[in-house]
This record gives structure tokens, sequence and C-alpha cells, in this order.
């Protein structure tokens, strides 16, 4: 069920964009209530100005509904993804609840993360948002955001068929070594992927694993896992789209 909240955070989409991105981020409160008020706010007082998502997920999966789905909602900040700078216009916006880094940045729990599956599907019949456009604002904002966080579930999401994650084959069909052997191909890679170059490399690797390659995340230098994670995504987004083809 979904409750309505509007919010008066919101504007006309910018320069022809649509929600062709799905960014997903966790509140960084202490309760969903104090995020609900924050995001319903029009003269906030914090210095950080006035913020909505989309959607919100509360604690017991219940969602709340603060702008339509086609204005666009004032969530992602300072971003980029590709050459979309801003993503607001690009994106639609969900908040989970968790207290997040700042304080005890609890596990998301089951109801949280069925309910945020089935609005991902809900809002997916009416937008063409591709798994490779389901992001993390750590994603488009790395080194100023860290939400959702390297708890959240996003190997579950894929498995529920939401979302794009490395497909580690056995059979080292990968050749993990171009990578390793030439760090700069890698930050390449991840530019091509849709990084921004902005950022420094150290940032990247830490963001990128934060999201593709929890099991390396907090190591400080590239391993075979995060290489053969980034040529496995580059090589579904070259199935998906040939005639861009990635090449090295
Ligand atoms: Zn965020």
């Amino acid at each position: 069920m979904i409750l309505d909240t509007p919010s008066s955070n919101w504007n006309d989409r910018q320069n022809g964009l649509s929600a062709e991105y799905i960014i997903i981020h966790y509140t960084g409160t202490k309760t969903a209530d104090e995020a609900k008020k924050r995001f319903l706010d029009t003269d906030p007082q914090d210095g950080v100005g006035r913020i909505s998502p989309h959607y919100m997920i509360g604690a017991d999966g219940e969602i709340y509904k603060f702008v339509e789905e086609d204005k666009r909602a004032w969530h992602a900040g300072v971003s980029k993804w590709k050459d979309i700078q801003d993503m607001n216009s690009a994106s639609i916006g969900i908040e989970i609840w968790n207290s997040g880094h700042e304080y005890d940045f609890e596990e998301f729990s089951a109801v949280q993360i069925e309910a945020l599956l089935e609005l991902i599907v809900d809002i997916r019949t009416r937008w063409n948002i591709p798994d490779k456009n389901i992001l993390g604002h750590s994603d488009i904002a790395p080194g100023r955001k860290k939400d959702p966080g390297e708890k959240f579930p996003w190997r579950k999401l894929e498995i529920n068929g939401v979302g794009l994650m490395p497909q580690i084959a056995c059979d080292d069909t990968y050749p993990p070594r171009e990578f390793l052997d030439n760090p700069e191909r890698f930050y390449e890679g991840l530019v091509k992927f849709g990084y921004s170059n902005e950022v420094p490399h150290d940032v990247l690797l830490q963001e990128f694993r934060r999201h593709y390659v929890p099991k390396s995340f907090g190591l400080t230098d590239l391993d075979e896992e995060t290489c053969m994670a980034l040529l496995s995504l580059l090589d579904q987004l070259e199935k998906d789209n040939p005639q861009v083809a990635y090449s090295l």
C-alpha cells in the first residue's frame, strides 16, 4: 500500500529528460518519521535546502509517496553518471529508512527489500528503466555520498530481476590481468561504465566495490575479483547494446 504524503519540494523535469534511472538512497535518520518531516519541510534550517525523494520505504516496509513520478524530485544533489549532471531530471528517487553510517547502519530488513522490489516492478510498468540504470546515490555522487551503503543487498535485488550485477564465470573467460597490469585501463573501464571521470581513482574504486563487489570492499589495492566484476559488467552492457560495444 502506498501512503500519499505530497511534498511541495519538486519542479518540472528539465532539458527533455525523463525517468530513465532509479536512484536508491538511505535516509540516514534515526527514524523514518524524522525523514518524512524533512521531505515535507519547505523551509529547512539545517543549511541543506529543500529535499525530497519520490518515495520512501519505512521500517516496516510501508511506502510513502512524496512526488509524482513525472516531476523532478530533489534527492540527487551534485551528481554525475555518464554525461548526465542533472540526475534529478533523469531519475526516480527512492529513500529507504536506515540510520546510516553516522548512526547504527542496521541491516536492511526483508520487508523493506520486498517492498522495494514491488515498488520498482510497479514503477517499471510505467517507465523504461533498464537494469543497468538502477544505481545507488554513492554511484552518482562518489566521495560525497555513501548511501545506500555496502550492506545494501544489491545481489538480492538482482536475483529478483532488478539491477545489474557482475556474473563471474569460473571458466576464466575474462582476462583480469588486462586490468591488473594496467590500472589506468581499469579506471577507463569504470568511466565507460558510467562513473564520473572527475573523481580520484581511489574513491571510484571504493564506490564501485561498495555496490558491485562488496566482498572486496575495504581493500585498497586492485584485486582480481574487482577486475573480473568490471569486465563482466562491461561485457553485459556490450551484449545488451552491441552497436556501442566496449573495447579496450
Ligand atoms: Zn542519498
